[in-house]
């Protein structure tokens, strides 16, 4: 992982380069590959995996955000300390979710020659980053901007 992480880093400074001196071009050239095509292979397990783990997450967490029943049993402070983390749990559950929608949109339009491109603006997203994030469609810097 340390080494495949810094051969990605490498290449992608590289092609970066390449895109910044040519800063007249909006588009890449079709054809231009963004990611090379055994990176956009692990780059579609990686997604994939990260697919399956989060949709046994969110098995779980729907099994932590069952209806709490009123039973007296339980008592007052327990059944707060329930309505409580049953709220944390479905606002995770939410986040998981919605990544799951970004992740198979990802894998959808892997294929596409604007895959892997900045919506803000047309910059290489570094493939590294995609790594970390494979949901995201915005460079670090325009991130940053946007999240303030
Ligand atoms: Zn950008």
């Amino acid at each position: 992982m340390q080494s495949f992480a810094g051969v990605a880093v490498g290449s992608c400074h590289k092609i970066e380069g390449i895109f910044y001196d040519a800063i007249t071009i909006k588009h890449p050239a079709p054809g231009y590959l963004i990611m090379k095509n055994e990176q956009k292979e692990k780059f579609k397990h990686h997604i994939t995996d990260k697919i399956q783990r989060l949709k046994k997450d969110i098995i779980s967490y729907k099994e932590l955000t069952r209806p709490i029943s009123p039973d007296n049993a339980i008592g007052r402070i327990s059944r707060m300390e329930a309505i409580n983390s049953k709220s944390i749990n479905e606002e995770a559950l939410r986040k998981v979710e919605n990544t799951l929608v970004k992740l198979a949109h990802a894998l959808k339009i892997i294929d596409d020659e604007d895959f892997g491109i900045c919506i803000a603006c047309d910059a290489p997203i570094p493939f590294a980053r995609l790594m970390i994030l494979p949901e995201t469609n915005l460079c670090v810097a325009c991130a940053e901007k946007l999240t303030g």
